[in-house]
């Protein structure tokens, strides 16, 4: 052990990028003798870097950095790249492909104010948590002469640009990436770029931009993690001209986080537009909508945070109204828009009181009802019906039920949340009306998916649930596109590819889809039964699905599910209530009463989408519209067709700290990322087949002096093939293509110690 002498493939790598050695076991020898770094993970998992002192049997004792000597399974070293690969721009270049490698690849970056590096085709974009000097008008000019080619959101952007241009074929930029990594920043920055290059838009560009701003108004909030947190997923597909100017664009949005309008946790806030309607709002405004101060609303003092530090809500609302004008979102609507904000704040506000040896409640008749009723136009006798009586079907007959308590603050909350959740629909709706107008002359168009990344806490539930199906969707995408690189790398060079080794999460997906024994299936058809519940929906999952392979069931109706990125664990509680969503035909009926636009429309809209519910049986009190989980599932198939439609363009945002300060580096944090992003996985994948590839010429250039008879006036390939064939190395370990030589991992190491000897 450990005397055998070989190659020195790391420092060689400047002249052969591409030879990547990851055993370290049969070299330890040689990393002795030259003195090379080697990762050593300590007992608190953490990698730190060192030398090897000497060896014995299963063990090496290592010198690290700060001077300390360990002793360490030789299992437990890995290789670290030489200095001269310190911080280099894309990580496929590392000899050693690692994660301690990787992750201290990106921390040397990080530290030199590098926040930008690639992993092959794939950005990593560190959020810096402070202003940069990267962006702006000298810096899209430099990317777009190509006089800059460092990573950069504007370099991908400019490729994608570019593909579009050339190929006529449309394009997506799909960001991803936990909350508060830095995607809308990002997004931002694409768009902005996007926008440079077309000048003479007719002002297209600025209309654009100015939609993220509302959008984050109504859909953005301040959460424990991210201070302007995206509540919805995003997709903005840009139109351009056959000249290559922006002429138009359309915005979907998913999975709105609805329950923040009447829940809040501790510190978080609800949506933007509620303060800063109250701080900024003139005082025509206020005194019509009769706002009072955030402070006043029960929907907001929930919770004791009501400012966001460095953030003035008064100046966000003048913000916004400009931008409303610049969408031309008439004077008419914008007051449509403010009554409906009022009306579900004042909705928070309405109590209820349970008189006494009663178990039902009466609505208090007090300001904030007569407000609900005045801003929706309805009158304040059927609203407080609505709000304290379910009509039941009995027979011919309609019969008013008394709600509990607990029934009519559901009834009121369920409320809130449909209007709200309406009037973002609504808007987005305006802006598209706004951003259509040159889409006629459209011949291509740039996609930007902004949409929350995988995500894993102590306790997961429903809103987990869907965001991970999504990231699921969203990696096999990633996943196919990368093996289709490979594999049309392999095929231009004549390569058979099917030798190469492909892992896919169909199964997980399956797990989630299939009909009728798949989770959404399953769990639709709990919310249908008039008796389930979360635990029997537990139960039957178990029933169903313990043999697959990506699924457990857990204790007390939770299950596990086998992600891409780990395995995560689900608490059912609330699953079956968050699917349904239920809103009482009473509501629908209320707001279709209403003599004000916007309720009328929004009741219409909903009766339009929900089929008419049995005359009778168990299901007959509620609407039966589709389930959260099943409409989502329908919105993600509809995204993946648009995306299959498109060359992809990834960039993956990673959050260096949880604290959300500039400077600071943690490192089980951004490895955490690394691999639910599927960072880790770009590298795996490239490094799976065939990773070491040299050109016939520099193989032969290498090798071709140690063959016994070495004919000078040999080509090339005949010089390679002939090496191959003294050196015994087996058929399967490599493949000829048309211009390079592709090897298995590993093959290279016995050449290289030959050469090395003679
Ligand atoms: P969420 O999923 O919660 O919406 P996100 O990934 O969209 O999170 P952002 O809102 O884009 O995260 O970023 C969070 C914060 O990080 C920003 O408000 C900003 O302060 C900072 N930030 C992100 N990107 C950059 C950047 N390129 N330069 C400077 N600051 C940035
Ligand atoms: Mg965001």
């Amino acid at each position: 052990n450990g005397d055998k002498d070989s190659a020195d493939f790391a420092v060689k790598s400047s002249s052969f990028p591409k030879f990547k050695e990851p055993e370290l076991n049969e070299n330890l020898g040689y990393f002795i003798k030259k003195k090379l770094r080697v990762w050593c993970q300590l007992k608190d998992g953490q990698w730190e870097l060192g030398h090897i002192q000497s060896t014995s049997a299963e063990t090496a004792s290592v010198l690290l950095g700060n001077g300390s000597l360990v002793i360490a399974s030789t299992g437990e070293l890995l290789p670290a790249n030489p200095d001269i690969l310190e911080g280099v721009d894309d990580l496929i270049q590392l000899s050693y492909l690692n994660e301690p490698s990787v992750l201290h690849n990106l921390q040397f970056r990080f530290t030199h104010d590098k926040f930008y590096s690639k992993a092959g085709s794939v950005l990593i974009a560190i959020n810096p948590f402070k202003k940069l000097k990267l962006y702006g008008n000298d810096y899209i000019t430099a990317y777009r002469q190509k006089l800059m080619d460092s990573p950069h959101v504007y370099a991908i952007t400019d490729t994608a640009y570019s593909e579009m241009m050339r190929d006529e074929v449309n394009q997506s930029l799909i960001i991803s990436g936990e909350s508060g990594a830095g995607k809308t920043e990002t997004a931002k920055i694409a768009m902005q770029y996007l926008g440079a290059l077309s000048g003479g838009s007719g002002g297209m560009d600025q209309k654009i931009y100015q939609t993220s701003s509302i959008l984050e108004a109504f859909g953005n909030a301040k959460t424990s993690r991210n201070d302007n947190s995206s509540r919805f997923g995003k997709l903005i597909e840009i139109y351009f001209s056959a000249t290559g100017t922006i002429c138009g664009a359309k915005i979907q949005t998913f999975l709105l986080e609805k329950s923040r309008v009447v829940q809040l946790a501790q510190g978080e806030r609800s949506y933007h537009i509620f303060y800063q309607i109250c701080a900024g709002a003139s005082s025509v405004l206020k005194e019509k909508l009769n706002l009072k101060a955030a402070s006043e609303y029960k929907y907001l003092n929930q919770s004791s945070r009501l400012v966001v530090d460095n953030v003035n809500d008064a100046e966000k609302f003048a913000q916004l109204m400009e931008a409303l004008n610049t969408i031309h979102l008439s004077e008419e609507d914008q007051q449509h828009a403010f009554e409906m904000l009022a009306a579900v704040l004042w909705m928070g506000n309405i109590s209820f009181q349970v008189a006494e040896n009663e178990n039902y409640v009466e609505v208090l008749s007090d300001e904030a009802c007569k407000m609900v009723a005045s801003l929706l136009g309805c009158s304040l006798e059927d609203l407080i019906l609505a709000l304290s009586t379910h009509k039941i079907r009995a027979g011919k007959e309609t019969v008013a039920k008394k709600l509990t308590l607990q029934q009519a603050i559901d009834t009121r909350d369920a409320l809130a949340k449909f209007v709200y959740a309406s009037l973002f629909e609504w808007l987005v709706e305006k802006i598209n009306r706004s951003l259509v107008k040159g889409r006629w002359q459209s011949r291509r168009s740039i996609s930007i998916l902004d949409i929350y990344g995988f995500e894993s806490f102590k306790k997961n539930s429903f809103e987990q649930f869907c965001i991970n199906y999504a990231n699921e969707r969203l990696q096999q995408h990633f996943n196919r596109h990368l093996f289709k690189l490979q594999q049309e790398e392999y095929e231009s060079d004549g390569i058979d590819w099917t030798k190469v080794e492909f892992e896919d999460n169909q199964e997980c997906l399956d797990l989630f889809e299939k009909k009728p024994i798949g989770l959404i299936s399953l769990l639709d058809e709990e919310s249908n039964f008039p008796n389930g519940s979360d635990l029997t929906f537990a139960n039957k999952l178990k029933q169903h699905l313990e043999d697959h392979p990506s699924f457990k069931g857990e204790r007390g109706g939770a299950f596990s599910v086998r992600h891409y990125a780990g395995e995560v664990l689900y608490n059912t509680t609330g699953f079956l209530e968050k699917n349904r969503d239920p809103l009482q035909p009473d509501t629908i009926q209320l707001l279709s009463s209403c003599s004000r636009q916007l309720p009328q429309l929004f009741a219409s809209n909903m009766q339009s989408q929900t089929p008419k519910p049995p005359s009778n049986g168990p299901g007959a009190s509620e609407l039966h519209r589709k389930s959260v989980g099943t409409k989502f599932k329908g919105q993600l198939f509809k995204l993946m067709q648009q995306l299959n439609n498109c060359t992809p363009h990834f960039i993956r945002c990673i959050k260096p700290n949880s604290k959300l300060l500039p400077g600071l580096y943690e490192k089980p944090l951004v490895l955490e990322q690394l691999r639910c992003c599927g960072v880790l996985e770009v590298v795996r994948i490239s490094r799976s087949g065939y990773p070491t590839r040299v050109t016939h010429q520099e193989f032969a250039e290498r090798y071709g002096f140690l063959l016994s008879e070495f004919g000078v006036t040999q080509d090339p390939l005949s010089i390679s093939a002939s090496v191959l064939q003294q050196f015994g190395i087996q058929p399967e370990m490599y493949q000829v293509g048309y211009t390079k030589l592709y090897f298995r991992v590993g093959q290279i190491g016995a050449l290289e110690d030959t050469r090395k000897r003679v």
